[in-house]
C-alpha cells in the first residue's frame, strides 16, 4: 500500500525551497547554540538603547535596554533569534545578569553627566522564579551607586502566571525597594486582570502590533483606549510601543497614554550614540520637516 511514496525520488525532496530552507535555518540555530556561551563570555552580546519618552511634554523618560549579538559569520543577530535558544540551554541566567550589570553601570554614566534617566532591562519568565534574582539584581544598583528607583524591569503577561509564589516574592521585593515593574506586550497574553491587581505592577507596555495599525483600523482603537482607559482604573502608567509615525503620536496623545517609545523618536542606539543623543535632547519634539 505505502509503495508509490518510495518511488518519490530522494532528491526530489531534498530540492524542495521549503525543506531546504528549514535546513538552513535548523543549521543556522545549532552554529549560534554552540557559539552561544562562548559569546556570553567574552562580551559579543551588547545592549542598544531606545528612549521612552513624556507624550505631552517630550522628556525623556528614560530608555529599554536591547540585546543583540554581534556575530562574526551572521552579522547582528536580534534577540529573538537567541533569547530563546538562551532559555533552552540555561544561558539565560547569565545573560540576564550581564545585561542588568551593563544597563546598570550605563545609568550610572548618565547620572555622572547629570541626567537622571531610568533604564528598563527585559526579564525572561525563565528567569523569575529564581530565588536569588531580587538580591542580585539590589546588589548591581548598590554596586553601581544606583537608586533603585532608576530601575524598570519588564516581563511579559505569561511571566506571570508560571511559577507564582517565587515569581511574586521577587517581584514583592524588587518593588519594596523601589525598582519599577511593567508588563510588557499587554494585550496578547492571557493574563488575569485579578492576578495583575495582586501583583505590584506600575506600568502597561501597549504591544506594538496594536499601536502600528492605529492610523487604519478602528478595532485596534478600541483595544488601545480599552487598555489605556484599564490602566487609569488600576492606577497604573501606559506606554505605547512601536510610535512610527506622527499620526499615531497624535493618536496616542488624544487617547491619553502616558510615554511613547517607537522608531519615530529614534531607533536602539549602541551606548555612545545614545549618550550623544541624550546630551542633544533635554525634551523631544518631532522635527519641523516631520510637521510641515
Ligand atoms: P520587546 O521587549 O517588545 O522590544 C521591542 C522590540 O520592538 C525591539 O525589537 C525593538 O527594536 C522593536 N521596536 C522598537 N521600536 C519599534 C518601532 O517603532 N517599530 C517596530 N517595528 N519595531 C520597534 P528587538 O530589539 O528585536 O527585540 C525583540 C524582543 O527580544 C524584545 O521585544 C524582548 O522581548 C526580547 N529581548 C530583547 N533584549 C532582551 C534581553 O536583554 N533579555 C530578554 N530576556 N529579552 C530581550
Ligand atoms: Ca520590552
Ligand atoms: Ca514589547
Amino acid at each position: 500500500m505505502r509503495t508509490w511514496r518510495c518511488t518519490r525520488p530522494r532528491t526530489a525532496r531534498t530540492a524542495s525551497p521549503y525543506l531546504a530552507e528549514r535546513d538552513r535555518s535548523s543549521r543556522r540555530r545549532l552554529h549560534l547554540a554552540s557559539d552561544l556561551d562562548a559569546a556570553i563570555e567574552v562580551g559579543a552580546i551588547t545592549l542598544h538603547y531606545q528612549p521612552k519618552v513624556h507624550t505631552a511634554t517630550g522628556e525623556i523618560i528614560g530608555f529599554e535596554a536591547l540585546a543583540g549579538w554581534q556575530h562574526p559569520l551572521h552579522g547582528r543577530v536580534g534577540p529573538d533569534e537567541f533569547i530563546l535558544l538562551a532559555e533552552q540551554t540555561g544561558a539565560i541566567h547569565r545573560l540576564t545578569e550581564q545585561a542588568l550589570d551593563s544597563a546598570i553601570g550605563q545609568v550610572a554614566a548618565w547620572n555622572r553627566l547629570g541626567r537622571r534617566v531610568s533604564v528598563a532591562v527585559n526579564l525572561s519568565p525563565k528567569g523569575l522564579p529564581d530565588v536569588r534574582l531580587a538580591d542580585r539584581i539590589l546588589a548591581t544598583l548598590e554596586r553601581h551607586g544606583v537608586p533603585p528607583r532608576q530601575l524598570v524591569v519588564e516581563l511579559t503577561e505569561s511571566a506571570t502566571i508560571g511559577d507564582q509564589f517565587q515569581t511574586e516574592r521577587s517581584l514583592k521585593a524588587l518593588a519594596a525597594a523601589g525598582v519599577k515593574i511593567s508588563i510588557d506586550d499587554f494585550g496578547t497574553g492571557h493574563s488575569s486582570l485579578a492576578r495583575l491587581r495582586r501583583l505590584p505592577v506600575h506600568e502597561l507596555k501597549i504591544d506594538k502590533s496594536f499601536i502600528m495599525e492605529l492610523a487604519d483600523q478602528q478595532g485596534d482603537e478600541a483595544i488601545v483606549a480599552g487598555i489605556i482607559d484599564l490602566a487609569r482604573h488600576m492606577g497604573l502608567r501606559v506606554v505605547a510601543e512601536g510610535v512610527e509615525t506622527a499620526e499615531i503620536r497624535d493618536k496616542l496623545a488624544a487617547l491619553g497614554a502616558d510615554h511613547l517609545q517607537g522608531y519615530l523618536i529614534s531607533p536602539p542606539m549602541d551606548p555612545e550614540t545614545a549618550t550623544t543623543w541624550l546630551q542633544r535632547h533635554q525634551t523631544w519634539s518631532l522635527p519641523a520637516a516631520a510637521d510641515a
